[in-house]
């Protein structure tokens, strides 16, 4: 796999220029294992960020003001996939399938994902991470797909997580189609919500055939931002070469913001 450097001028100001990977913020869940409480995220995400060339700061679900100081001294934001949003961030009152919500997580994500914009600082979210993006900037969620919406798709197969299980056509024109290389792909499938209207300032680039959006990015070509519903971190070692080039290209666009 290839790296991405960048060149900065060493703090004793050599001239000799000092090579870094690009510093991505990682978002992190809190689990009680053993009986202690735990920051855990899962190792496919530092894995695939380390593959990619990037170094992973993972970031545990934080006060808002103290992740935005992290978010400072980062280049990018991975926002991971984990639990359900709590409804009441999108003004609805919890769905019966709606998982219990983790606030400290929540409030965390959104305004990481607020500031992201602000700054346009590069972001990839994931599953979670892309409802986080769209509940962030006024969008809401679909709270439980198999008992909301009409579909012969199975979305919520965490057993498979490595295995892809459903189409998803990509909107030409999109960075994501730029990204992927194709119009066709096929991904896993371990969700049981969805964006559903999306937030101002998103587009939806991605869909399954039952309607179920699967990918958003910005309408600001200034802002690197790519959320997709699967999880691509867990498909690295497939054949197909499109998840790879997501986080090639996120390695980039990392890189490229810290040298403007
Ligand atoms: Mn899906």
């Amino acid at each position: 796999m290839r790296s991405v450097w960048c060149t900065i001028q060493t703090v004793s100001g050599d001239s000799q220029p000092r090579r870094r990977a690009p510093r991505i913020l990682v978002t992190a869940t809190t689990e009680v294992v053993r009986g202690r409480p735990r920051v855990r995220v899962n190792e496919a995400y530092t894995d695939a960020l380390l593959a990619a060339g990037m170094t992973p700061l993972v970031l545990p679900p934080i006060n808002p003001r103290a992740a935005l100081q992290a978010l400072d001294d980062a280049d990018a934001l991975l926002l991971t996939g984990g639990e359900d949003i709590d409804p009441k961030q999108f003004d609805q009152s919890p769905h019966e399938k709606t998982g219990e919500p983790h606030a400290a997580r929540d409030a965390c994500e959104l305004a990481l994902a607020r500031a992201a914009r602000d700054r346009r600082t590069p972001t990839f979210a994931i599953c979670r991470g892309a409802q986080v993006m769209n509940v962030a900037l006024g969008g809401t969620l679909v709270q439980d797909i198999s008992s909301q919406r009409t579909t012969d798709i199975n979305h919520d197969q965490s057993i498979r997580r490595t295995e892809r299980v459903h189409d998803v056509v990509v909107d030409e024109g999109s960075l994501l189609s730029r990204v992927v290389g194709a119009a066709d792909i096929r991904v896993n499938s371990s969700h049981h919500q969805s964006v559903d209207q999306v937030a101002p300032g998103l587009r939806v680039t991605a869909t399954a055939s039952d309607g179920i959006i699967e990918a958003v990015e910005s309408t600001d070509p200034s802002w690197w931002m790519l959320a997709v519903q699967w999880h691509p971190e867990e498909l690295l070692g497939t054949t197909e070469d499109w998840d790879r080039r997501l986080f090639e290209a996120f390695a980039r666009a990392a890189g490229a913001d810290r040298s403007a």
